[in-house]
């Protein structure tokens, strides 16, 4: 078998006290027979030595090292010469599997035929690091026949007319960012979950009328996901799920249809670039006020300015299912419908939040409100042509006291 890494060989030579090592090098590691003898030796081919220098293991091996073996390193300490092989960058699985079998050779087994390779010289391709980054812009440099490498984390595909996402991107374990823009994608199937690493995707001009909601879904993309990239597709809402994704820090959703964003999406606390320029919206949330932006760009929607306006000028006294379920979501007592009757759940998820952060819900009071962007980052953003950067916001108030502040001052929880 062969074991492609990155090694860095250490001289324990006597007189040498510094053990300085060198850089590391790509390499590639063989186990083989070698005549006369028919003994089995180690062979390493690094990219400067190509010809490799081979080691006998039976009787050769002091010590291997494996603590980090899990994070693809290992060293290899070799009586003669006094020489230590620190491998570092190879596949675990691999690695796992090389250092059985050297295993098995030094404590005199001999280990199946076909794990032997011949210690010939390697091309310098074979010793090459492995392919990470991928762009294809035209059909017909996409993959048909051949797979992508298996060790991409970028991979882009870009023209290519792609209707349906293949599946054999869906076995990219090492994938963190996924760019397939420019195409004709109208959902994301199953299967993305695969991607572990997945941090970075990006879907814009595709033509996609919903939001595909299985990215929201899955537990390691709510916790990986750092750039989402919907622009220019088709799509009227943002689903509340959306609000799971605790890592997002970009959200590019600029010439959609959108006609709302989730009362929810303050919740994204690493949220810090939005963009949603020309779509359709009338009104944001109040949620949104809550979030801490680098930049924002909302510019070529459908705001409409507002009064200060309520719904009402009193809060009716919570009702006792009111107070309980405001107490409920206060203490974040987790429920599910195994507990609870289900039209109980969907009153609970219903809850509105005041500006004071407690939640409310019938009993409360809705109140709209033009908001300076200003409150969200400190980069001056305009709207629209005017060079406004005041946006209209709808909100609810829980108690008589949060009423009569925003009565007596209605900037006071956006400064
Ligand atoms: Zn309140």
């Amino acid at each position: 078998m062969r074991l492609c890494c990155d090694i860095e060989v250490v001289e324990r030579a006597t007189g040498s006290l510094s053990l300085k090592k060198g850089k590391p090098i790509r390499a590639q590691l063989a186990v083989g027979k070698s005549p006369p003898s028919d003994s089995v030796y180690m062979m390493v081919c690094t990219t400067k030595n190509k010809n490799g220098t081979k080691y006998q293991i039976k009787g050769n091996i002091e010590k291997v090292f494996t603590k980090c073996v899990s994070e693809g390193k290992a060293t290899i300490r070799l009586i003669s010469p006094e020489r230590d092989i620190c491998i570092s960058k190879a596949d675990v699985i691999q690695l796992k599997s090389y250092l059985n079998i050297l295993k098995q050779v030094v404590q005199g087994q001999m280990p199946d035929k076909s794990v032997f390779s011949s210690l010939a010289p390697v091309s310098a391709k074979k010793i090459e690091r492995p392919k990470t980054v991928l762009v294809i812009t035209c059909k017909k440099d996409y993959p048909l026949t051949t797979n992508f490498p298996s060790s991409l984390e970028t991979l882009q595909v870009h023209d290519c007319s792609m209707k349906k996402m293949d599946s054999r991107i869906f076995q990219l374990r090492n994938l963190v960012c996924l760019d397939l823009s420019d195409n004709s994608l109208t959902e994301v199937p199953d299967g993305i979950e695969k991607l572990q690493n997945l941090s970075d995707l990006r879907l814009k001009c595709n033509k996609f009328e919903k939001f595909p909601m299985n990215i929201c879904r899955l537990k390691n993309i709510q916790n990986n996901l750092a750039v989402l990239d919907l622009s220019n597709n088709q799509m009227k809402e943002l689903p509340v799920q959306i609000c799971e994704l605790a890592n997002l820090a970009m959200l590019k959703m600029d010439n959609n249809l959108l006609e709302a964003v989730p009362p929810t999406i303050g919740r994204l606390a690493n949220l810090k670039a939005v963009s949603m320029s020309n779509n359709k919206l009338t009104v944001l949330p109040a949620g949104f006020m809550r979030l801490r932006l680098d930049s924002v760009d909302l510019f070529g929607n459908n705001f409409v300015r507002t009064e200060n306006v309520t719904s009402r000028d009193h809060v009716d006294v919570p009702s006792l299912v009111e107070c309980a379920a405001r107490h409920i979501r206060k203490q974040r007592i987790p429920y599910t419908e195994d507990d609870l009757h289900t039209h109980l759940c969907r009153y609970l998820d219903s809850a509105r939040v005041c500006w004071c952060g407690n939640f409310c819900f019938q009993c409360s009071v809705a109140y709209s409100h033009m908001v300076n962007l200003r409150t969200v980052t400190s980069a001056i953003t305009a709207v629209d042509l005017t060079g406004s950067t005041f946006v209209p916001v709808q909100g609810f108030l829980c108690s008589p006291q949060c009423l009569n502040k925003f009565k007596t001052d209605p900037n006071a929880y956006w400064r």
